[in-house]
């Protein structure tokens, strides 16, 4: 997963101005300016910058500091390409950058004025966080947690496949949703097997995290084994497909930078 990178990332706060040397996230609604080289996304330097706009801090990893440029802004040899495009590029510092960037670059986005007393938001000069200008209240980036769901058949050897019906992500899928107000993740888990498929789950068993900027969300992966009828009955309005498949079957590769790959691969190749 694009997070498991061999490098110290340090995500606490560091309120010192950006300097030449940094390393600019600059997005434009869901595109970000990088070169790609040998399947790798570049960043530019502050320096590389044709102007340089207000840079917020967003984390440091050994040392290289990463911000956030706030104004739309070029510089030479680079071009804003889509996300989607991203996600298909080795994951490293600069993937988890691009991504941590994307979630802190949604939040300035959609946190401009306070929803309590309408006055302008300005950024915290101490933490990562925004300030009304008017009553003082603090406002802190949206992280919204959410289940991924290896459902298995032990009887078949098989595991849940989906595809959404509605998406650009149009490859192969686990099972997965919000967690609600007042659930549990796990308890998530067991409405979501229910209201995508149909189908009841038990024994089930954490796999791992990962934090998704992409959509501002914080995935959960659990494993879980199909309880009774094995027959699915599929939520049409947000899946366009949903299919048991073997376990060799699987279509998933070793070093996947989603979770939902990982756990793919982990029922592929018998981790589970
Ligand atoms: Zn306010």
């Amino acid at each position: 997963m694009f997070q498991e990178i061999p490098t110290q990332v340090d995500i606490e706060y560091d309120p010192l101005p950006a300097k030449d040397g940094d390393s600019v996230l600059c997005f434009d609604g869901r595109s970000v300016l990088v070169q790609i080289r040998d399947n790798k996304a570049i960043l530019p330097s502050v320096k590389e910058l044709d102007t340089k706009g207000r840079c917020v801090f967003v984390f440091n990893a050994d040392g290289k500091r990463f911000f956030l440029c706030l104004e739309k802004t070029s510089a030479q040899g680079f071009d804003f390409e889509p996300l989607n495009k991203i996600r298909q590029v080795a994951a490293d510092i600069e993937h988890y950058a691009i991504v941590t960037g994307f979630h802190y670059y949604c939040f300035h986005r959609e946190s401009r004025f306070c929803s309590v007393c309408g006055k302008a938001l300005e950024h915290s000069p101490q933490k990562r966080c925004m300030v009304c200008t008017g009553c003082g209240g603090e406002v802190y980036p949206k992280i919204a947690p959410a289940v991924i769901l290896g459902i298995i058949d032990e009887q078949t050897d098989s595991i849940l496949l989906t595809r959404y019906a509605d998406r650009e992500y149009k490859k192969y899928a686990l099972v997965a949703g919000f967690v609600e107000m007042g659930e549990s993740a796990e308890m998530a888990a067991k409405r979501e097997a229910m209201e995508e498929t149909g189908l009841e789950i038990e024994d089930i068993e954490f796999f791992a995290t990962q934090p998704w900027g992409f959509a501002q969300n914080l995935l959960i992966g659990y494993f879980a084994k199909v309880k009774g009828s094995r027959r699915i009955e599929m939520d049409k309005q947000e899946l366009a497909e949903a299919v048991w498949v073997k376990r060799g079957d699987v279509p998933a590769e070793p070093g996947s930078i989603s979770l939902t790959g990982e756990m793919m691969w982990a029922f592929k190749s018998s981790q589970r």
